[in-house]
């Protein structure tokens, strides 16, 4: 069959209608990608047409969190033509390395061309249809997949999750920095994992306080517009617990404080 030849089409770089986000932090286990699969779920619930790519290649434990990962084995994608065609789990079109890859350490230890590669293959071969909103979710730090995504994807917007603890934020200004060195705009900061309210009602910030702010004014420097706090996520029993089912805790308890705080940001960005 005759196929033109050239590089293949990406349908989400400059010029795209969807908007691209890609949630970035310094550091891992500051809940990024639990972010990114809640974020997805309720802007999903609000009517718009969601994708997340998966691109933490040390993690991409999107799967699980959004449901497609029963008995802790991604789902396969199948194909259509040469198209990937990407699973559903709660409304939202996902594709992961870990839906490609025979055991969860196998991507681990790949080069840059190889995350490169699949990157780009992300964005061209799947079959994600048109889409209000693409979430990415970046590995954490400023390595090879940050850099990849900064040059497929100059137009995505940055959305950087970090704790309130000083150890988590320095790392985060890093990663925001590099975002906005291939030209991405930095939307705002979220501050994760914050104050955890006791039965007695007093709150104990266990990851302290402020690293938001820190990330926020240090990555304001020098723009014309300063970069917000975007919303402050509590720390959540429920939040876990739903990552851990697969049910993504904008939908299971949309009363929960951290539900909540989510969903007002999904309105907000
Ligand atoms: P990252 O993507 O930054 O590595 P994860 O999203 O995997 O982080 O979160 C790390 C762990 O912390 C997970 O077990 C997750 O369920 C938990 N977690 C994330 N945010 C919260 C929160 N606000 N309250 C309680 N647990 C959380």
């Amino acid at each position: 069959a005759l196929r033109p030849e050239g590089p293949k089409h990406n349908p989400f770089g400059p010029g795209t209608l969807t908007r691209v986000i890609a949630v970035t932090s310094g550091k891992g286990g500051v809940g990024k990608s639990t972010m990114t699969a809640n974020l997805a779920a309720a802007l999903a619930q609000q009517g718009y047409r969601v994708g997340i790519l998966d691109a933490d290649v040390y993690g991409f434990s999107i799967p699980a969190l959004m449901g497609l990962a029963p008995g802790g084995v991604a789902v396969k994608p199948t194909r259509l033509d040469d198209m990937i065609v990407p699973p559903v789990g709660h409304n939202v079109k996902v594709i992961s390395i870990g839906m490609f890859v025979e055991n969860a350490n196998a991507a681990v230890a790949w080069r840059g061309p190889m995350l490169q590669r699949t990157i780009t293959q992300f964005l061209t071969d799947v079959y994600f249809g048109d889409l209000d909103f693409l979430l990415l979710d970046l590995p954490p730090g400023t390595g090879d997949v940050a850099i990849t995504v900064g040059q497929q994807l100059p137009n995505a917007e940055v959305l950087v999750v970090t704790t309130g603890q000083a150890a988590a934020s320095e790392v985060a200004v890093r990663a925001g920095v590099v975002a906005r060195q291939t030209g991405q705009r930095v939307i705002g900061v979220v501050e994760n994992m914050g104050p955890l309210v006791l039965p007695d009602g007093s709150a104990l910030a266990l990851f302290g306080e402020g690293g938001a702010e820190s990330v926020a004014t240090a990555l304001s420097i020098g723009q014309d517009k300063p970069v917000d706090v975007l919303a402050k996520i509590p720390l959540s029993l429920g939040l876990r617990e739903g990552g851990d089912e697969g049910m993504p805790i904008v939908l299971a308890n949309p009363a929960d404080p951290a539900a909540q705080a989510i969903t007002e940001l999904a309105r907000r960005i």
